[in-house]
């Protein structure tokens, strides 16, 4: 858990919580996503991180995890989002082209790393063109530089 229980049920954080705040060990979206899932969803749960971009909220989880924050029929996403006022998607930690593959709702062909920028080619099937895809989004949630190229 990211934060105590104590802190998930208030809305101010203790001491121990802030440092991990001030330390980088946890941010203001790990705060808001760990207190959405404490309102909604029933059992204890866990995500790895929570990334915000634009009006989006991506919450990368473990695949035990995630069908119990989305919910049955999706009734905790749906909570979630209005909770916190953003669309919600969650995506299972996996591997790289698999997660890839989940964000952006189309099969990945391939993923070639180009040099000198170590910027990661994905390269998907034409068919797929008219996907949308934010390369800022992917850096956000992968951690890594990403261009699209179709084939
Ligand atoms: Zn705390």
């Amino acid at each position: 858990m990211k934060l105590c229980s104590v802190c998930l049920n208030s809305d101010i954080l203790c001491s121990g919580c802030q440092r991990k705040m001030e330390n980088g060990l946890i941010s203001k979206t790990d705060v808001e996503v760990s207190r959405a899932l404490e309102k909604t969803v029933n059992v204890k749960t866990d995500f790895v991180r929570a990334t915000e971009h634009k009006s989006q909220l991506i919450i990368v989880c473990e695949k035990k995890d995630a069908k119990l924050i989305i919910g049955r029929g999706g009734k905790n996403v749906r909570e979630i989002s209005k909770l916190l006022g953003k669309g919600v998607r969650v995506i299972e930690n996996s591997g790289e082209k698999k997660m890839l593959e989940d964000i952006l709702g189309a099969p990945v062909v391939g993923i070639n790393i180009v040099y000198p920028d170590e910027i990661r080619r994905i390269r998907i099937d034409k068919r797929f063109r008219k996907l949308r895809a934010d390369p800022v989004l992917l850096e956000k949630i992968m951690g890594s530089k990403y261009n699209i190229t179709f084939e």
